[in-house]
């Protein structure tokens, strides 16, 4: 199992300038492995057990077929099942030829990405550096395994060998991981999240994988060979079809957790908030009142209510039409809104009834707030928004005020603020009463 970088669209190097670390980093892999397979390979030969161009073919493909079952994991990057090709082929043709198969599967692998859009420069950088990468850990991991006396090709299993074919796939994947962290650390990511147990635990079975491909190759007939690469084939695909289908899952999960939280926002929106005017609707203006009250007695605090009610509303929707009425009834709340404070509460109360809170405010205050709002009304030109007519119209609002006392109960405040308003009603309207 191999980690590979994420090379998607949304990765930070495709918004960054070509000439960065990451690519002089992987340029540098890919350099350093062609003179490292050329130097050993001179010295110690390619073909070296003598099985000819069409395993090396064969096991160039296994090699592209094993990295192209990988998937990406949640927590763990991209994981594929190369390390079974890679040791296998280290086990059966020794390192010098599973290094330069397993990194040209690794130079041509990444080049599909350009159809689905990945950019260039991180193609590249994923084919440099895995090549270069794959060609190291290869060569050197499988040097250390044949210098220490480790069979190739392997037929048979002892404790000895069991200890160094440990030894080669621990230290293949540690090789693999310090410089897939170097890469990370130079695109400006967090490389820890590459080691972990899950990642470990599937390098080691990787590894028994291609101790039983590489010993059944050796001493078995070709068809049981095939048979076992068949059923092994199967398993990393089943595999893979579950990881994507987790994936979908977790998607739609994400899609769904997402449009309910619209949904319940939208819901609670709608119970607390009147549709028409955007403003709070009654049922949240009578309960926060209470709280508010209740609170204002025990802390001692000011707390005055207003109640607002449109003059002759009747008359504009009877002169002109329910509709021309709401509209005004929108620009009112917009005024409303605009003049109150932040901290105060402005709900429509009743049809053309607004109940404006003015927590930690004194009547007198609340009176200039009134006051300019009730002027800002009568100076408002309806001309846009009741059209013909509108020039000419004028509309009047009427305020009644109370303030919090010792013994007001919610209906004792807004039943003492009806009152003013009626008063102010009766007194001629466009006013408010205290
Ligand atoms: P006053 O100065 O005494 O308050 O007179 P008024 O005409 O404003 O009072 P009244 O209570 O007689 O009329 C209120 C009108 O408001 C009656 C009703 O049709 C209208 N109304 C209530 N809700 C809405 C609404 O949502 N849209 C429109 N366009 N009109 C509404
Ligand atoms: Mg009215
Ligand atoms: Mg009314």
């Amino acid at each position: 199992m191999f980690v590979t970088m994420r090379t998607g669209s949304t990765s930070p190097v495709a918004d960054s300038p070509f000439w960065r670390g990451d690519i002089f980093f992987a340029l540098a892999m890919f350099v350093v492995a062609c003179i490292a397979i050329a130097y050993v390979g001179r010295h110690s030969g390619f073909i070296l057990h003598g099985y000819g161009w069409g395993i090396s073919a064969f096991f160039l493909l296994y090699g592209i077929f094993t990295i192209t079952v990988g998937y990406p994991h949640p927590g763990f990057g991209h994981v594929s099942f190369d390390r079974v090709a890679q040791v296998a082929s280290i086990l059966v043709l020794g390192p010098v030829d599973a290094a330069w198969i397993n990194g040209l599967a690794s130079l041509i692998y990444p080049w599909h990405r350009l159809f689905n859009k990945v950019p260039l420069r991180s193609v590249i950088i994923a084919s440099l550096h895995n090549s270069g990468m794959m060609t190291l850990v290869v060569l050197s991991c499988g040097l250390l395994y044949t210098h220490l006396g480790g069979p190739i090709p392997l037929t048979s299993l002892d404790l000895a060998t069991g200890g160094l074919l440990l030894l080669l796939v621990l230290s293949m994947q540690l090789l693999n991981d310090l410089s897939m962290m170097c890469l990370i650390y130079l695109r400006g990511s967090d490389p820890s999240r590459l080691l972990n147990v899950f990642s470990t635990g599937v390098e080691l079975t990787s590894g028994l994988m291609a101790v039983v491909v590489a010993i059944v190759f050796v001493r078995l007939e070709p068809v049981v060979f095939v048979v076992l690469l068949l059923v092994l084939s199967i398993g990393m695909l089943v595999l893979k079809q579950f990881a994507q289908m987790r994936a979908r899952l977790e998607f739609l999960v994400e899609k769904r957790t997402e449009e309910l939280r619209l949904k319940s926002l939208e819901l609670e929106q709608q119970a607390t908030h009147d549709k028409l005017t955007g403003l709070f609707n009654r049922r949240y203006a009578d309960d926060y009142l209470q709280r508010e009250i209740e609170a204002t007695r025990r802390h001692d605090r000011d707390f005055t209510v207003a109640l607002a009610d449109v003059d002759h509303f009747k008359q504009i929707n009877d002169s002109f039409s329910h509709a021309v009425g709401d509209r005004v009834l929108q620009r009112i709340s917009a005024i409303l809104v605009e003049r109150c404070r932040k901290t105060d509460v402005v709900a429509r109360y009743g049809g053309e009834e607004f109940l404006l809170c003015f927590p930690d405010t004194n009547s007198e205050f609340a009176e200039q707030i009134c006051g300019q709002i009730r002027k800002a009304v009568e100076r408002t030109d309806w001309a846009d928004v009741i059209g013909v007519g509108g020039a000419n119209t004028r509309i009047t609002i009427s305020f009644g005020i109370a303030e919090v006392n010792d013994d007001s109960r919610r209906t004792g405040i807004l039943s003492d603020a009806d009152n003013r308003l009626y008063m102010a009603k009766h007194k001629g309207r466009n006013r408010i009463v205290v």
